[in-house]
C-alpha cells in the first residue's frame, strides 16, 4: 500500500519506514510534490496532525498520514507539549530546545531548596490518517524521564535527554534504532495505524 507521510524530516521518514515494513511504500511530502510546509496553528497535537494531513490531501488527493508529537514534562505542567518543536523560539534547533529544557529544570531544582523536582515526562504522538478521503486517528505514548545531561547521538530531537522507562540506564539516543522503534510513541501510534489498515481499510 502506498501512503504519503506528511513530513520533511528524514529521521521520521526512516523510522516510519522501519516501523511499517515492506507492506507499505512511504513517500515524503516532497516525493509527493509538496515542498512547502503548512503552518501548525493548532492548539492540540490532534489539531496539528489534522492540519498537516489535510494539507497533503488537499494538494495531492493521495492517501496520507501525518503525526504530531509533544514532549510533556510533569514538573513543567505538561510543557513544552504542542510547542515541543519550537520550545526555544521560532527557528530554533534541537540543541537550543534541549538547552532550554535542561535550564528550566535546573532552575526549578535551584528554587526547591535542595529537593530535586521530579523529571518524569512522556512523548505523545497523534497520527491522522486520511484514506479514501476519511480521517482516522491513532495515538502512542512513551513514558520516561529527562536526563541531567545529554548522552548518545542516535535518533533526533530530544532523544539525547530522554530516558525511557523500559531502558533506564541509557538515553533513547543511545539505543539501537529498532529498540527505540519498539517502544516509541511514534512506533506505537504507527503500528496501531498499520494494524487498522490491515484489518479495516477497504
Ligand atoms: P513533530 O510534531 O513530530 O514534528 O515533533 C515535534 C518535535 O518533537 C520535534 O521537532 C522534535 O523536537 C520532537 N520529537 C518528535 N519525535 C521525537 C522523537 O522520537 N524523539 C525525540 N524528539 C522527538
Amino acid at each position: 500500500m502506498r501512503l504519503v507521510f506528511a513530513t520533511g524530516n528524514k529521521g521520521k521518514l526512516r523510522e516510519a519506514s522501519e516501523i511499517l515494513g515492506d507492506e507499505f511504500e512511504l513517500l515524503s511530502s516532497a516525493q509527493a510534490g509538496v515542498t512547502e510546509d503548512v503552518e501548525e496553528t493548532g492548539l492540540t497535537l490532534k489539531d496539528n496532525s489534522i492540519i498537516k494531513a489535510e494539507y497533503i490531501f488537499s494538494k495531492t488527493g493521495l492517501d496520507c498520514f501525518a503525526d504530531d508529537t509533544g514532549l510533556e514534562v510533569d514538573a513543567l505542567g505538561g510543557a513544552p507539549g504542542v510547542f515541543t518543536a519550537r520550545y526555544a523560539g521560532e527557528g530554533c534547533n534541537f540543541d537550543d530546545n534541549i538547552r532550554k529544557l535542561l535550564a528550566e529544570l535546573a532552575a526549578l531544582d535551584a528554587a526547591s531548596a535542595g529537593t530535586p523536582v521530579p523529571r518524569t515526562a512522556r512523548f505523545r504522538s497523534v497520527v491522522t490518517l486520511i484514506i479514501g478521503g476519511e480521517k482516522h486517528f491513532f495515538e502512542g505514548v512513551m513514558e520516561g524521564k529527562i536526563a541531567l545531561e545529554k548522552a548518545g547521538c542516535g535518533g533526533f530531537g530530544y532523544d539525547p535527554v530522554f530516558i525511557a522507562d523500559e531502558y533506564p540506564d541509557q538515553t533513547v539516543a543511545e539505543l539501537p534504532e529498532e529498540t527505540k522503534n519498539a517502544i516509541s510513541h511514534r512506533g506505537r501510534a504507527l503500528r496501531a495505524m498499520a494494524a487498522w489498515l490491515r484489518t479495516s481499510a477497504k
